[in-house]
């Protein structure tokens, strides 16, 4: 069977399963979404895609900015960045506080929220205008020219984050946050706010599988050992509470957010998008988990 067959056999067979999944409402806003929506978006090297479903629909792609964020701050600050961030699995919730007071406001790794305020404030610091030029930058990888945050859903989140706020002032009094958090929290509740389709997402982390070059132009966006680094962060740390399970079960890097997306990747080969709203008692998308599961089971799309 070639890709497109085996995708749309997966699709057809996870879309049967009962959805045992339940959408995040701790963002209000993000419980405003279809929670039938099911899509996914397959990209390989040549830029060429094929997706189904609703690979067409905007999701909030929340924590999958952070690979973006990431991205952006170790091309500008190279390896200085692991004295500010830590690169091992946290194995606690994603907002927790629990290991910020043992590793002096140390964050465990840049994807969970503590991790990924910590590279919020480094892009403060380095970057004029964060909000701006981060925009920039995702639009550039993305070749999306007119992305945009959602204001809705950051106000939302602004309105409602309590504990990125305690989290954002515990690291700031543990001396790990250099600017004023307000600004800091601001441009984190916008980062999470992006609004992205399947088939766009699947695209803009092609450059991660094609060793940190962007596919249309060969341009460096990241040297290709930077790469090999963000690709080991995503699989050792890429789902939360469950990367493990996801190494296990899926075995490629990736990264999920709240808003039900899941981004996977195989380096040298594809980049594949999956969203789903209903989320695992582990905060990733249900069916995302197991459309990935199948798909890499019984295919050589695998790097194990
Ligand atoms: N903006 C969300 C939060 O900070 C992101 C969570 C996620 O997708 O993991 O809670």
């Amino acid at each position: 069977m070639n890709y497109k067959d085996i995708l749309e056999k997966v699709f057809h067979d996870t879309k049967g399963l009962t959805n045992k999944g339940k959408i995040a409402t701790y963002i209000p806003e993000l419980a405003n979404v279809n929670p039938t929506m099911f899509g996914v978006h397959m990209t390989n090297l040549t830029g060429e895609g094929y997706g189904m479903g609703n690979n067409l629909v905007k999701f909030s792609i929340q924590s999958i900015a952070k690979v973006f964020s990431l991205t952006l701050a170790y091309r500008i600050l190279g390896e200085e960045i692991w004295k500010r961030v830590d690169v091992e699995p946290s194995g606690t919730k994603f907002d927790s506080l629990l290991l910020l007071e043992i590793n002096n406001g140390i964050p465990r790794n840049p994807f969970i929220n503590s991790g990924a305020i910590v590279i919020c404030d480094i892009l403060v610091s380095h970057l004029g205008n964060a909000r701006k030029e981060f925009l920039a930058f995702v639009r550039d990888l993305s070749n999306l020219p007119n992305l945009s945050y959602s204001d809705k859903i950051a106000d939302s989140e602004k309105a409602n984050g309590y504990r990125n706020v305690a989290l954002c002032n515990f690291i700031k009094s543990l001396g790990n946050i250099k600017n004023d958090p307000t600004e800091v929290l601001d441009f984190y509740f916008d980062m999470c706010s992006l609004e992205m389709n399947c088939e766009q997402l699947s695209y803009a982390f092609t450059y991660l599988a094609n060793g940190g070059l962007k596919i249309s132009d060969s341009s460096e966006v990241i040297t290709k050992p930077q790469s090999k680094r963000i690709n080991a962060l995503m699989l050792t740390c890429g789902f939360y509470d469950e990367s493990g399970e996801f190494a296990f079960k899926v075995g490629l890097p990736g990264k999920s957010g709240v808003g039900g997306g899941i981004v996977a990747l195989y380096p040298h080969s594809y980049t594949i998008a999956v969203w789903s709203p209903p989320l695992n008692p582990n905060g990733n998308s249900f069916l995302g988990m197991k459309f990935l599961e199948e798909f890499t089971t019984h295919s050589d799309f695998t790097i194990f």
